[in-house]
This record gives C-alpha cells, sequence and structure tokens, in this order.
C-alpha cells in the first residue's frame, strides 16, 4: 500500500503533457497533489486518534469483572433470542472477533472467549448481535454480504486499474480507465458505508440485551456503550478515509477531461 501511495505521489508531482512547471509542479497538479496528502494524513491521524483510544478503553475495562465469561454471555444471549443453530469457538489473535454467517460460528478472540470483564461482555454481546441480524434476516447485513464478493472481485485488481488510470491521464489518454478504477473503488467505498448501519445495529441489539438480563447489576451500560461506540468508530473513519479518497480520484479525472 506504501509504494502505491509513493508511486501515486511520485505521478501527482509529475510534470504534465505540455511539460511547463514554474516552481517544478504544475499549479493544477500541485493543488490536487496537497489535496492527497490532506487526506492521508488526516485519515492515519483519525484512525490513530480512534484505535488509540479504543485500545484504552478496552485496557480500563477489561479489568473490571462481572461474573460472566465472553463464552458464557454469547451462549446466553444466542439462547434468549431463541438461536439454537450457532456455535460459540475461540480463535487466535487480538481483536480478532467475529461472526461468520457461512458456518454459523460467533468467533471470540482467546482474550474476549476466557475474559470475564466488561470489555469481554461488550464485544461478546457484539459478535452475538450479528448473529440475531442474521437470524431476523436484518437487510443491511444481506446487503452487506451481497457486495462481499463484489467487493473481493474489485480489491484484487482496483490500486492497479487506478495507477494505469492516473498514468494515462497523466499522459493525455483517454480517461475511461481512471474512470473504471473509480467504480471499482466505489464498490469498496459503498461497502465500508454499508457496514456502518451493520455496527451499529449489533451494539444496539448487544447493549439492549445487557439491559434486559442480569448481567445489568455487575455491567455499567455507560461503559459498555462507550467500548462499542469506539469499536464503531473505527468504521466511521474507514469509511470517511474511503470516501476522501474516491472524491480524490474523481477529482483526477475531472481535471484531466478539463484538459483532455
Ligand atoms: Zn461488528
Amino acid at each position: 500500500m506504501l509504494e502505491i501511495t509513493k508511486l501515486f505521489t511520485m505521478l501527482a508531482n509529475a510534470p504534465d503533457q505540455y511539460g511547463y512547471t514554474t516552481t517544478g509542479i504544475p499549479s493544477h497538479i500541485g493543488g490536487i497533489s496537497t489535496i492527497y496528502w490532506v487526506i492521508i494524513i488526516g485519515s492515519m491521524l483519525l484512525s490513530w486518534l480512534v484505535s488509540s483510544t479504543l485500545k484504552r478503553r478496552f485496557e480500563e475495562y477489561s479489568q473490571m469483572p462481572i461474573p460472566m465469561t465472553g463464552k458464557e454471555v454469547a451462549e446466553q444471549m444466542l439462547r434468549d433470542n431463541h438461536i439454537t443453530d450457532v456455535k460459540v469457538t475461540s480463535v487466535n489473535g487480538h481483536l480478532t472477533d467475529h461472526y461468520n454467517p457461512m458456518d454459523k460460528t460467533v468467533n471470540l478472540s482467546e482474550s474476549v472467549y476466557n475474559s470475564n470483564s466488561i470489555a469481554a461482555a461488550a464485544v461478546a454481546a457484539h459478535e452475538v448481535g450479528h448473529a440475531v441480524q442474521h437470524a431476523k434476516a436484518y437487510h443491511w447485513l444481506a446487503m452487506r454480504s451481497k457486495l462481499v464478493p463484489i467487493v473481493q472481485f474489485s480489491s484484487g485488481m482496483v490500486q492497479w486499474v487506478l495507477l494505469a488510470g492516473i498514468i494515462m491521464a497523466a499522459a493525455g489518454g483517454s480517461p475511461w480507465v481512471l474512470l473504471t478504477g473509480i467504480i471499482l473503488f466505489g464498490m469498496t467505498t459503498l461497502f465500508a458505508f454499508v457496514t456502518l448501519p451493520v455496527e451499529f445495529d449489533a451494539s444496539h441489539r448487544a447493549l439492549q440485551w445487557i439491559d434486559r438480563t442480569r448481567l445489568m447489576n455487575y455491567m455499567d451500560h455507560a461503559k459498555a456503550k462507550n467500548a462499542l461506540f469506539w469499536a464503531a468508530m473505527t468504521y466511521v473513519v474507514a469509511a470517511l478515509s474511503s470516501l476522501a479518497m474516491l472524491l480524490y480520484y474523481i477529482m483526477i479525472f475531472m481535471n484531466s477531461r478539463d484538459r483532455n
């Protein structure tokens, strides 16, 4: 990713087909290059801010014990939602928790699976929230699942199509390869935005369930909500960064069309 970032910068700073360079960088391309760096650095700063806050909150809430492990929380919430065909398993790694709709498993990272803390309960309940969405055919989850193969297809080639498109546009060639790249990239942006209601809804279901159970005697609603809020913010930053990059590519496209 970083290599491609460098290449884009080189291309954005390269003289255009007329070869005029007053300050080394023609003003219209120089402006685009600045916007590019504002987006990249802005996204990096925001995602660092969110992930470090998330990490701090989780460390803090991991020290607050409750009488159930992540595994027990997940199994109880599944039972309470009358879901009998979903299994709760443990997976390696940190922050690797996810629900897999293909084999109907709630996969909890080892630290969540075995730990009995507010943080573990919040994560476990959130992942079961996805299982509940699946069982109830929640439309945003269905839409997200439909987008998965399209995004897998486009993500394999999108950077190369964009790169080829930018080179061709910079050389005064046809801008249509760039447009193809923009459409492919647009799919990943759309996916990032469709993910948002899915994530917020899973957290909402988790908190509603926590409030209804005896866990509420031990759990602080505000703390569970706070942990899930920061987890959701990582998706918000990803979606906004993706949108900013999409607009940036569209700007290059418009710019190259104006010149041709
Ligand atoms: Zn989630």
